[in-house]
């Protein structure tokens, strides 16, 4: 099953929506991965995964979730336990490499788009319980100006 582009994002599962917070009015190239995330979930409760497989998170991750994450108000999808934290990242030329692909609060997302061309966002949802982790969202953001060429923030 492959993620599909959509600007919807009030579907539900019987998992839980994952939540992707407010998206940004000018964001566009919307991917939603609920329906990856619940192929996921299902594979998992029919036994087709073992929870191995999907709560991999990596230590990078975890760090990341415990320092720029921000909570979600739902319980994880896998262990149900509390915590389950959103971590935003952002990739793009306009960014210097040192903080290409930094985790950022939603936030500062805003003040960004404003500034820069083009960048992308990538929104995943991980649990420090378990270690579930999966990708939530992705979009682009940024004024769509002809990049400047200057490398900051
Ligand atoms: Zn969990």
């Amino acid at each position: 099953m492959s993620p599909r582009t959509t600007r919807s994002s009030t579907r539900s599962s019987i998992f839980g929506a994952p939540a992707r917070g407010t998206l940004d009015p000018s964001a566009r190239g919307v991917v939603d991965y609920a329906l990856a995330r619940r192929a996921a979930l299902f594979d998992l409760a029919a036994g087709r995964s073992r929870p191995a497989d999907v709560c991999d998170a990596q230590t990078y991750l975890l760090r990341a979730a415990h320092y720029h994450g921000e909570p979600l108000d739902q319980p994880c999808p896998v262990c149900r336990r509390d915590g389950l934290t959103s971590v935003t990242y952002t990739y793009g030329d306009c960014f210097r490499n040192d903080v290409n692909g930094r985790a950022r609060r939603t936030g500062e997302l805003v003040a960004l788009a404003r500034e820069f061309a083009e960048f992308s966002v990538y929104v995943v949802e991980v649990c420090p319980q378990c270690r579930w982790n999966h990708l939530v969202t992705s979009y682009v953001l940024g004024t769509g100006e002809p990049a400047r060429r200057q490398a900051r923030s």
